[in-house]
């Protein structure tokens, strides 16, 4: 099902970089996006994650413009800008199968590193990880049309 902007077109789903306050440049953050009225939304399932990170970041503000990845701290938006290299076609429509299947496959792979943090004994790693695999499994592509409007 297609995600409808107010002004009654189709939005599209991309990745892209997002300037906040006019000093924070996020790359990598995925959005809606409307063509006709350039209206855009942040991914719902991600949005809560990324004002928490902002808020860090405007705490911790010394230098008077950052760029950040967005993706390097959040598994969702890791995994849509991942889609987005490989030229996965973003149709909103047909893209929740294969954000499924991708999810699986990066759930897989995070177990294995977790199991080689396991081994290694090392804390940081398996919490890193562990935070990783929790965002990937609570996140529900579908989640984001659930909300009318
Ligand atoms: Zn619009």
């Amino acid at each position: 099902m297609p995600r409808w902007c107010d002004c009654n077109q189709p939005m599209n789903l991309e990745i892209r970089t997002v300037i906040f306050a006019k000093k924070i440049e996020v790359k990598n953050v995925p959005i809606f996006s409307c063509m006709s009225c350039s209206t855009y939304e942040v991914l719902k399932p991600v949005k809560a994650h990324l004002t928490e990170y902002l808020e860090a970041i405007e705490l911790s503000l010394n230098d008077p413009y950052q760029v950040v990845f967005f993706s390097d701290i959040d598994e969702v938006a890791s995994l849509f800008s991942d889609l987005y290299k490989r030229n996965v076609e973003m149709d909103s429509e047909k893209i929740g199968d294969i954000v499924e299947a991708f999810k699986e496959e990066r759930i897989n792979l995070l177990l294995d590193v977790y199991q080689c943090a396991l081994q290694m004994n090392d804390e940081s790693w398996m919490r890193d990880t562990q935070r990783r695999l929790e965002q990937l499994s609570q996140f529900q592509f579908e989640e984001h049309f659930s909300e009318a409007g």
